[in-house]
């Protein structure tokens, strides 16, 4: 039986030696199908011909507070500014995979420390959040600074400009899978560039973010892209998406 078998396996090693020896045209390995198509590239951080325009300075339209309200944070200078305590603000569509790039500031006059110093957060499907934070200065616990997976992973590196200048994330997220009992099958996965430095790199999402305790896991589909109100003045603008 072990003969038969190493027998097999002999003449399998010897057929793929030969279709491997015969590729002898470059041509073969040429792949000229699926040909992917154009998108035009914006210019500098505008958005690319395929992206969705979440908000561009002008109007509040595509965000929503929880119910439905229309949006109560104040709308000024080509940005929208959190209104400290009108809740949080969703995006009125829902995203799984995407490529998100969205501005954020931290507010000057906000001498706080540690967690209440200029804090938001970008939560992907309303459930795994980008920390937003003034992480120039004052003090916190890493994997709740700036451009952290909060309470998940740590920064790479802090690529924070000082508060009141405007700073970049262009995200990454790859959305968990669940299967129809309910069971994740895969994780999710955020990679965040701040201010065009890498941050987070591949990251495997362990579950929702928790304020208090483990994150978990618990199914669900595409969902709102949620802007967080944590009591700050954060500005956000330019903020478009890639849905995938
Ligand atoms: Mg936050």
């Amino acid at each position: 039986m072990i003969k038969e078998l190493s027998t097999i396996l002999f003449i399998c090693f010897v057929i793929k030696g030969l279709l491997v020896a015969q590729i002898t045209d470059p041509k073969a390995t040429e792949v000229w199908e699926p040909v992917p198509r154009m998108v035009t590239p914006g210019q500098g951080t505008a958005p690319p011909s395929d992206a969705i325009v979440l908000f561009d300075g002008n109007d509040l339209s595509e965000w929503t507070h929880n119910g439905g309200a229309p949006v109560k944070w104040n709308l000024e200078g080509g940005a929208m500014t959190v209104a400290k305590g009108t809740g949080s603000i969703f995006t009125k569509r829902t995203f799984g995979d995407c490529q998100l790039h969205i501005e954020w500031r931290a507010p000057v006059d906000d001498n706080d420390e540690g967690q209440d110093r200029g804090n938001s957060g970008i939560f992907l499907q309303n459930r795994y959040e980008v920390q937003v934070l003034d992480s120039h200065g004052g003090k916190t616990y890493p994997n709740g600074q700036a451009g952290s997976l909060y309470k998940q992973s740590i920064p790479l590196v802090n690529a924070c400009r000082p508060a009141g200048e405007w700073q970049v994330y262009d995200i990454i997220y790859k959305a968990p899978i669940f299967n129809k009992d309910g069971i994740r099958t895969a994780p999710g996965y955020v990679t965040v560039l701040h201010n065009g430095v890498l941050i987070q790199n591949h990251f495997k999402l362990q579950g929702t973010t928790e304020y208090i305790g483990l994150p978990k896991n618990i199914a669900h589909g595409k969902a709102p892209i949620q802007l967080q109100d944590h009591g700050e003045k954060v500005s956000y603008r330019n903020i478009w998406i890639r849905a995938f």
